[in-house]
């Protein structure tokens, strides 16, 4: 018995890896013929001399809006005037709460859903007794032929410049859009879950007057050189089409307070521990996404032959890629909504037992996980039931938008036309952006930067040393003139 159920398992098992070494022969990114862009004109001059004043401008926001220098914003706004003259000409400008500009280019059908292109103006300040650090001082914009510096070259001056760029060429070319085109730029968005979100004044203003978006481009994934030897070298080029959520809670454990000197078994703080322990011992539950999915059957199908054989079994493998995923913090964050336990506080003083002790807990939520059940997840887990949860600050997670759209299928389409190497990923954003206050109003938001980065430079941003290559501003502009014609014109 024994011997003829191995016979049938080798010869099982045999057909099975004959039929997986076919088909990883075959498991190709689908094929599709890409006809090359012609080259488009940008003013690569005007772009950088124009990204380097906007950096020296400090338009740095804070959590307290009276640390804010709103006289730089102001500064922004005008040298956005004076730099841009022909969309100060041809559209409509508006400075909405108090500091976010909203610029309407009006389209031959006002009737048509528009397209949106965000950016925001703000900036994270430099962190205290780091200014030293910098090779080229934070504001001051150098250019030294190789790298714009200072804080915004990446986050997000670079791209707000192109798109201004784009769109003050494709006037001067005469070009007329069919749909009404939005340039919509906060003032506030490195600040985290705000109440007063410049981008969802913004949105509300837009909804106030019955405007529905065709589509929303905001920040987000990046193209990054995709290279392991001998296994694949291409581009990876990300675009977000969903972004997590952020909250915070406090969760506290009271206790009779009194003298250190006669203390009980566990004071508040002792007790607390445990609640912690269960916090970080009973993580969310992890699911692969579609998105996820998606990312690594794409990038799959463009490794050389010996590794497709692995992953053409991408169905096979979804429990042990789940289980690796979970070990890598990084990759754990795509997975599942993640538990940080951040800040904590006993007593006032060594020799004062705490009467309340709690911890901030910080988590970031997977789309479908609301901060509410985030809360019951506490609740669930944390054995001591004596326990008060305190929401401190919270922004939902954002919805998936879809990738057959005519917006995302455009981005795919410039990306591999201008460059064939290109793997197009639709992806998880990890951080906030601005963009997820436009859902109301719109289905396709996506983010995405169309920029070639290394990953040493992203690390770079709300940095020391943020710096952009000059090299790359070019195709930024060209692609935001391509996606305005086409979306826009058609
Ligand atoms: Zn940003």
């Amino acid at each position: 018995m024994a011997v003829l159920f191995l016979k049938w398992f080798l010869a099982t098992f045999g057909v099975f890896v004959g039929i997986t070494l076919i088909r990883a022969v075959f498991h190709l990114p689908k094929k599709k013929e890409y006809v090359p862009l012609p080259e488009e004109k940008v003013n690569r001059e005007r772009a950088e001399k124009n990204l380097s004043e906007a950096i020296k401008i400090k338009t740095v926001s804070y959590p307290e809006e009276e640390l804010v220098d709103w006289a730089e914003f102001k500064r922004f706004h005008d040298f956005l005037d004076e730099a841009y003259p022909l969309i100060k000409e041809n559209l409509e400008r508006e400075v909405v709460a108090p500091a976010s500009l909203l610029y309407r280019w009006k389209g031959e059908d006002s009737s048509l859903d528009a397209v949106a292109l965000l950016s925001h103006m703000d900036v994270v300040p430099i962190s205290e007794g780091t200014e030293k650090d910098w090779t080229h001082p934070p504001f001051d914009g150098v250019n030294d032929g190789e790298f714009i510096w200072g804080r915004g070259a990446l986050d997000m001056k670079n791209h707000l410049v192109c798109v201004m760029e784009a769109i003050e060429d494709l006037i001067e070319e005469g070009f007329r859009p069919k749909r009404d085109i939005y340039l919509c730029f906060g003032h506030n968005e490195e600040v985290v879950g705000s109440d007063n979100a410049g981008a969802h004044a913004i949105m509300e203003t837009l909804k106030s007057r019955g405007v529905r978006l065709e589509c929303v481009i905001d920040e987000g994934g990046a193209i990054l050189p995709l290279k392991i030897k001998g296994i694949v070298d291409k581009y990876l080029a990300g675009v977000g089409i969903a972004e997590k959520g952020y909250v915070d809670y406090e969760v506290s454990v009271l206790h009779k307070g009194g003298h250190s000197s006669q203390p009980p078994k566990h004071t508040a703080l002792g007790k607390l521990a445990d609640v912690i322990k269960d916090l970080e011992n009973n993580q969310f539950k992890s699911k692969l996404t579609p998105a996820t999915l998606d990312l690594f059957n794409k990038i799959g199908r463009n490794v050389s032959y010996p590794a497709r054989i692995i992953t053409c079994n991408l169905w096979l493998l979804k429990p042990l890629i789940k289980a690796v995923m979970k070990r890598i913090p990084p990759a754990a964050s795509l997975i599942r909504t993640t538990t940080a336990v951040t800040m904590a506080q006993g007593s006032p003083a060594a020799n004062v037992l705490p009467q309340k002790a709690s911890v901030t807990v910080n988590f970031r939520q997977m789309p479908g996980t609301t901060a509410e059940d985030v809360k019951k997840h506490i609740q669930k887990v944390v054995k001591n039931k004596d326990i008060e949860i305190e929401l401190l600050k919270s922004k939902e997670a954002s919805r998936f938008s879809p990738t057959d759209s005519k917006a995302y299928k455009l981005i795919e389409e410039l990306c591999m036309q201008s460059n064939p190497d290109n793997i197009v990923v639709p992806y998880l954003v990890m951080g906030g952006t601005d963009a997820c206050f436009f859902e109301p109003i719109c289905n396709n938001v996506y983010r995405f930067a169309p920029f070639v980065v290394n990953t040493g430079l992203l690390l770079c941003t709300h940095a020391t040393n943020e710096r952009v290559p000059v090299s790359i501003l070019p195709e930024g502009i060209a692609f935001f003139k391509r996606f305005t014609r086409r979306m826009a014109g058609e």
